[in-house]
């Protein structure tokens, strides 16, 4: 149940792309966001110019990928998609920008991972449309200009504080995802089961929803399996009984939280007295990236009022004592 996409088998990967929408008109939530794309993708269109260069950031699993699909589709151009620790040298680079068609879309994931070489390079591309190339090498070595098709790149970041500023401000469009209430979760269980020929309850869709992390990859995971369980040990449809029994067998936290969100809350409690504490600290105790912890942990805790932020660290909240089951009471237990 990771969010992760990498750690997903085949058939969940296909399942994947079964599944996500391919129009504005099929993707929920994330409203503001939806609105303003609409209106830049309409104006682009009237002009017939390519898209100006969008930066999406966000936990992952929340619709980035998919958005940059809806984006190419409604540009009504291609997509080419790559990731930054993929490209390795300038050259891997300038392959895929010289194989753009006029308008295409390019997406590069994980963007904050680009070697300084490959971000300085794409500088040029993104700017001005053209880019350098080395003809030969050794003494004969000589670099020519040569002019791209205008593209648009469609960065997505996990991480944007990495970002380096140059880079950052190359991009004309920047929206930062949100996660998703259980309202939108349902909603979007509700469609995913209708593609899969899944009879489920609102209600049903709703334990699912609330039980997902915010984050639409592990509402359909979390629907994938239910709908397993359905099948073998129910009649093949999903109720509030048998989500509640699915995800309690697979050991689903009940308010959705993952268990290096537990393990955060639970260090924070029992090794910190309920904190403050600060955000390096308990990044070594719980052996994860400083980074990540602020950037995809975090988020959600403190939106769902587990964690607080102050200036002298980070405390858990009375909720998440009561969530581990811990006596608030100088980090004895209960
Ligand atoms: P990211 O690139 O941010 O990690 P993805 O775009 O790969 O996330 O989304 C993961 C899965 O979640 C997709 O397969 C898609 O089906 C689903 N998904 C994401 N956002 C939405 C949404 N707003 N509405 C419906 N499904 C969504």
């Amino acid at each position: 149940l990771d969010p992760n996409p990498e750690q997903l088998s085949t058939t969940d990967k296909d399942l994947e792309r079964v599944l996500r929408p391919q129009a504005f008109e099929d993707f929920t939530g994330q409203d503001k966001i939806l609105e303003n794309l609409r209106i830049f993708v309409k104006a682009a269109r009237q002009r017939g110019e390519a898209l100006d260069h969008v930066l999406l950031h966000g936990p992952p699993g929340l619709g980035k990928t998919t958005l940059s699909h809806i984006i190419a589709n409604e540009m009504g151009v291609g997509i080419k998609i790559t990731s930054g620790p993929v490209l390795d040298k300038p050259g891997d680079l300038a392959g895929l920008l010289t194989n753009l068609e006029e308008g295409d879309i390019l997406f590069i994931d994980e963007i904050h991972r680009l070697s300084p070489l490959v971000e300085e390079y794409l500088y040029s591309a993104m700017e001005d449309y053209k880019i350098d190339i080395m003809l030969e090498s050794g003494p004969n070595a000589r670099s020519v200009q040569i002019s791209l098709n205008p593209f648009t790149l469609v960065g997505a970041t996990t991480r944007s504080g990495l970002l380096t500023a140059p880079l950052r401000a190359r991009f004309g469009i920047n929206s930062r995802l949100e996660y998703y209430d259980a309202k939108l979760l349902t909603t979007i269980v509700l469609r995913s089961s209708s593609i899969l020929n899944t009879p489920i309850t609102d209600e049903g869709a709703y334990e699912i929803a609330r039980r997902s992390r915010g984050t639409p990859r592990i509402a359909n995971a979390l629907l994938r399996r239910t709908r397993d369980f359905a099948q073998v040990k129910g009649n093949g449809s999903i109720d509030p009984e048998i989500a509640k029994y699915a995800l309690n067998a697979l050991n689903v936290d009940e308010h959705g939280l993952d268990e290096m969100d537990n393990k955060i809350l639970l260090t924070i409690i029992e090794k910190f007295k309920g904190g403050p504490v600060g955000l390096k600290t308990i990044a070594t105790a719980v052996g994860e990236d400083d980074g990540t912890i602020e950037d995809v942990y975090e988020p959600f805790l403190i939106q769902e009022g587990y964690l607080m932020r102050t200036s002298r660290g980070r405390e858990a909240t009375e909720l998440a004592y009561k969530h581990l089951n811990k006596l608030h009471s100088g980090g004895r237990n209960a």
